[in-house]
């Protein structure tokens, strides 16, 4: 696999990479083309905000399934 020089990887392929869905070949490869590309970190940083988001999302709607009733999670959170 030596086309990461010349093509960028998909966004799909840096989100995997970013929730550590891919092989450790594949991370080395993805690793090694970050280096050098700034956009490719641009599109991983995308990602990473994407799956933050994402999860805070998660938590929010797996913590309102408990039973526990949070009608106003924002507040919750800010009074942290
Ligand atoms: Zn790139």
């Amino acid at each position: 696999m030596n086309v990461h020089f010349s093509s960028h990887f998909s966004p799909d392929l840096l989100e995997l990479y970013a929730l550590g869905m891919i092989s450790v070949q594949g991370c080395s490869d993805v690793e090694e083309h970050l280096l050098i590309c700034p956009q490719c970190r641009t599109q991983l940083e995308a990602a990473d905000t994407y799956i933050s988001v994402v999860r805070s999302a998660y938590v929010l709607i797996s913590s309102r399934s408990n039973g526990f009733p949070r009608t106003r999670p924002m507040l919750v959170a800010e009074s942290l």
